[in-house]
This record gives C-alpha cells, sequence and structure tokens, in this order.
C-alpha cells in the first residue's frame, strides 16, 4: 500500500473522529442545558405565603392584594 494512502487514510479518520468529537460534545452541552432548566424550573417554584399555591417565581398572583387586608 502507497504511503501517501495510509497518511491520507489516518488523516481522514482523525477528521472523522475529530468531527465525531464536536458533534457529541454539542449534543452533552444541549441536554446539560436542558436539564439546567428544567432544574432551575423547579426550583423558581414558590409557595404562596397566602394561599399556600405553589406558583413559579415572578408570576403574576394577586391574591395577596385580596388576602393582605383580612391576614394583617
Ligand atoms: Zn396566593
Amino acid at each position: 500500500m502507497n504511503p501517501v494512502k495510509i497518511i491520507l487514510l489516518l488523516v481522514a479518520i482523525g477528521v472523522a473522529w475529530y468531527g465525531w468529537q464536536i458533534w457529541r460534545k454539542k449534543k452533552i452541552a444541549a441536554e446539560q442545558a436542558q436539564a439546567r432548566r428544567d432544574v432551575r424550573a423547579i426550583q423558581d417554584m414558590v409557595a404562596c405565603p397566602h394561599c399556600g399555591v405553589y406558583l413559579p417565581a415572578g408570576s403574576n398572583h394577586d391574591c395577596q392584594e385580596k388576602t393582605g387586608q383580612n391576614t394583617r
């Protein structure tokens, strides 16, 4: 076998392996980012101190205004 062909074959294998590594890292990074988003979505759930309902932090929940006068 021609040595040049062997080198070209090794280069082709190296490029293919390198590309596969990049694709795999991107896939793992995307999965980890999605997992972090899921965890954060769970952690951002807070219990309303007035009615005890669990709701996403920052959501428009207006029971505080309704019950604030009764509880204080
Ligand atoms: Zn509430």
